[in-house]
């Protein structure tokens, strides 16, 4: 029996290079989430897979100008030279909202959360977004000029629309073409509700989704994630998000498309349970998360999260799904 801490933690260490399969071998993908080029060797020593969200807002944040596509490419190499062909989704700018840059007129808004963010303003930044989408090809030239298969995948964050996708997706074809670039993998972060209600419009087109909790929680509820009070009420066991997430699947699935999940809510293992359950594919969670994921993936049975995650939608409340998860011995 596992006694305390330490003796828990070496249990993760032990496996953490292994797959992460159910004891009736479903095999789900567990990668990171990073933040900066430093962050990707963390990702291996971890057992992450690949990366499942690459937020680039540092390449906007810390410079007092725009990077160039030459800067911004050397950042991005960096990464692949750890991650090799591994997945690297990468996720064009994500500025605006709680993510602010000094360099970019950015009005004054009221309700920044709902004003011009993620895709809105990459939209009203033509340049810079195309000097990002430059930027991410030319790293999967230089990785085919080294011989390496691009794992690269972008993409688009704060897709409300079915015309944002598309007109994101056609830039993105258009400097892909111009520059003779290898193809990539485009998808969608599905965050605000519309995009997941209309999962089923946009599921015949993207490669694949990754469903940003975090936002799509105070969407969904309309709790702003930061609200001091409200952001612990905003929480991921809340059945519409559930439904939502469901939703999301079962339109992916139709069409043989994944679906991952790149918010919070895959790092805590009940959590987890419940998004595996529901079909989600690939759980993007911090690097230091990884071990203990892998390991509850490891103990339990696919067949029985399939049941538990459908009567878990059944549920009216979070609090109830919260106890429905709390006895985790009927999963094993
Ligand atoms: C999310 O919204 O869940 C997400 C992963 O993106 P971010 O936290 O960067 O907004
Ligand atoms: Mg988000």
């Amino acid at each position: 029996a596992i006694e305390n801490w330490k003796q828990i933690q070496d249990v993760e260490n032990a496996a953490k290079h292994e797959d992460a399969k159910t004891t009736d071998g479903h095999e789900v993908d567990v990668v990171c989430n990073i933040a900066t080029p430093g962050d990707a060797p963390s990702v291996l020593e971890n057992g992450g897979e690949g990366v499942g969200l690459l937020r680039t807002e540092f390449l906007f944040e810390a410079s007092s100008v725009e990077p160039t596509v030459q800067e911004q490419t050397d950042a991005l190499i960096e990464i692949v030279k750890v991650l090799g062909s591994r997945q690297l989704v990468v996720r064009t700018a994500d500025i605006g909202g709680d993510k602010p840059v000094s360099w970019l007129s950015m009005p004054e808004e009221d309700n920044p959360f709902l004003g011009i963010r993620g895709i809105r303003l990459s939209f009203r930044n033509l340049g810079m977004f195309r000097n990002q989408l430059e930027a991410i090809y030319r790293t999967a030239m230089w990785q085919k000029e080294q011989g390496v298969e691009s794992g690269i995948h972008i993409m688009f964050p704060m897709i409300a629309k079915v015309s944002e996708w598309r007109q994101a997706r056609d830039m993105a074809e258009e400097i892909r073409a111009k520059l003779g670039a290898p193809k990539l993998k485009l998808g969608i972060m599905i965050e605000v509700p519309s995009a997941a209600i209309q999962a089923d419009h946009f599921a015949p087109e993207v490669d694949f989704f990754s469903i940003g909790s975090n936002d799509m929680t105070q969407y969904v509820l309309a709790m702003d994630r930061l609200h001091p009070e409200l952001a612990a009420e905003a929480d991921s066991y809340n059945p519409a998000l559930l439904r939502l997430i469901a939703m999301t699947v079962k339109a992916a699935d139709k069409h043989g498309k994944w679906v991952g999940v790149c918010g919070n809510m895959a790092a805590d293992p009940d959590l987890a349970s419940i998004l595996v359950g529901l079909g989600v594919k690939e759980l993007s969670i911090a690097a230091a998360n990884v071990p203990a994921v892998k390991l509850l993936i490891r103990s339990v049975s696919f067949a029985k999260l399939k049941a538990k995650a459908q009567k878990a939608l059944t549920l009216e409340n979070s609090e109830d799904i919260k106890e429905l998860y709390k006895d985790r011995s009927d999963l094993m």
